[in-house]
């Protein structure tokens, strides 16, 4: 581990500067480290750096010399793999295997972009003899990057290097209980040669007064915000002062469709990885299983087995299936949840804790009031319900029926439903006989409140680029 206290990045140098916060191994409650809390003072001081940087260098200028900082930049977490994996699984309190394709598809993202930031192109238009209109793509300016917890590097990498590809400059924030692996990857990024210093700058904080001045600095154009609905609205509130952009990537409630044809094997297999994956503390996790009503005995059974034989325990353990929750007060929330979910519902599975740590096994319960909360909010954790419908009308209406839009799966053996449905369903990513597969290639975002824009893929560019029409005409030019 490089740090014993995660300090803040400016300008190329760290800043040790605040008061220090504890970050804490779920699994175990070790106090790993520690990290310096920034303050609405410092976010002035580095978007002043950024937007320095952008106006008084020719990076926004030089897609090469980014795409070249961006593969040094791979390369540098590729030769620290080891470490990033090790502290995320210590940190975060997931498994070795999910930390494991965390970074490598971090990597990987990064080696994309790296050869994107070299195929940005604008389009020319003549619009009568010898009028043309040039259509320039150009960075947006300084874009300020706000990420969670539940995936570190995954999360600030999707957002950083589609922002640094278009030639922004950035000021970032991660969330709290991952600064320390935030600051192994600053390390990572500091050691770049091609990248000027000043491009990337990194505050941290123990609370919201660094993300809230981030939002409303006049220094910062574009914000790439990743996390809750409920801050993503403060977020929009926050940069109409200054009519900022914003990209939202925001909370989720994946509906997973299941009929009566689908092979049970395998949405049975998919669906306790697409819903426990991460402590099921992941935006698309599959958070509702609508089961055609002719199978509901026989999917709930399986499922119900399958959750229960999941292990759980720490993520360093490699017999570990599911590793612990974020923190101890969110193993307390979800038991609250697990409480009305017997009065509610009926509970099939009940989750309990373990005699250390975070950690609490899945719950699974049967409920038929769409209106309720617990079908309603995201819970964020290991915990699903079940629903049942009759028809394909009813199947859509209750996919449709909460205020989310990220993601879904549909399981059927009948392609042209499987098309159908993935159609009808108001969401940013519909996974058919499969659930949780992302790709760097690939856009992912939300309808409804689950956000605005969208990040991966040519399209995660756009939340960093302004369009330009430069007009010229023969003789005048
Ligand atoms: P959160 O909204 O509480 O915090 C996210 C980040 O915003 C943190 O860095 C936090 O410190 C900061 N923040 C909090 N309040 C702020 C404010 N008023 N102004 C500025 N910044 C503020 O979310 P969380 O609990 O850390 O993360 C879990 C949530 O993130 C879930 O809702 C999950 O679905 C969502 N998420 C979404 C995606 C996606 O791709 N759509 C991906 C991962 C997580």
């Amino acid at each position: 581990m490089s740090f014993k206290s995660a300090p803040h990045f400016i300008n190329g140098d760290w800043v040790n500067e605040g008061d220090l916060g504890e970050s804490v191994n779920p699994a175990n409650d070790a106090v790993l480290g520690r990290y310096h809390s920034g303050s609405a003072g410092l976010v002035a001081e580095a978007a002043r750096v950024a937007r320095q940087t952008f106006f008084g260098s020719n990076w926004s200028q030089a897609p090469r010399q980014r795409a070249q900082a961006l593969f040094e930049f791979a390369d540098r977490m590729d030769a620290r793999k080891d470490e990033i994996i090790n502290l995320i699984v210590a940190e975060n309190g997931k498994l070795r295997s999910e930390a494991f394709g965390e970074v490598m598809g971090s990597i990987s993202e990064t080696r994309y972009y790296a050869g994107l930031a070299r195929n940005i192109r604008g389009t020319m238009q003549e619009l009568m003899p010898g009028q043309m209109s040039l259509f320039h793509r150009e960075a947006a300016g300084v874009a300020g990057i706000i990420v969670p917890w539940n995936a570190p590097v995954t999360l600030l990498i999707r957002s950083l290097t589609p922002a640094l590809a278009a030639g922004c400059t950035c000021v970032l924030k991660p969330a709290q209980q991952t600064a320390l692996t935030h600051a192994l990857i600053m390390e990572c990024l500091r050691d770049c040669p091609s990248l000027p210093k000043g491009v990337v700058n990194s505050i941290n904080d123990n609370g919201i007064e660094v993300g809230q001045a981030i939002v409303a600095s006049p220094d910062i154009d574009v914000i790439s915000f990743t996390g809750s609905s409920a801050t993503g609205k403060k977020i929009m509130a926050g940069a109409a002062p200054t009519l900022k952009r914003v990209g939202l990537e925001l909370g989720g409630k994946a509906p997973a469709v299941i009929f009566s044809d689908s092979d049970l094997d395998l949405a049975v297999r998919e669906l306790t990885h697409g819903a426990l994956t991460m402590a099921g503390q992941i935006c698309v996790a599959a958070a509702r299983f609508l089961v055609q009503e002719s199978v509901l005995q026989e999917f709930q059974a399986r499922i119900a087995a399958a959750f229960a034989a999941v292990r759980v325990g720490p993520g360093v353990d490699p017999v570990s299936q599911m590793g612990s929750m974020i923190d101890r007060a969110n193993v307390a929330r979800v038991q609250r949840l697990i409480e009305r979910a017997g009065d509610e519902g009926d509970l099939v599975l009940r989750g309990d804790t373990l005699n250390t740590g975070a950690f609490l096994t899945p719950t699974l319960f049967r409920i038929d009031d769409v209106s309720s909360s617990l079908v309603q909010e995201e819970l964020f954790g290991p915990i699903v319900s079940i629903e049942t419908f009759t028809d394909e009308a009813e199947a859509v209406a209750k996919a449709n029926a909460t205020a989310y839009g990220l993601a879904a799966s549909v399981f059927t053996r009948d392609l042209n439903r499987a098309v159908r449905i993935s159609r009808m369903i108001r969401a940013g990513t519909v996974w058919l006989n499969s659930h949780l597969r992302l790709a760097a290639e690939a856009e992912t975002g939300g309808f409804g409140q689950s956000g605005l824009g969208r990040l991966h893929g040519p399209e995660g560019l756009y939340d960093f680029m302004e369009t330009k029409h430069i007009y010229m005409e023969q003789g005048q030019v």
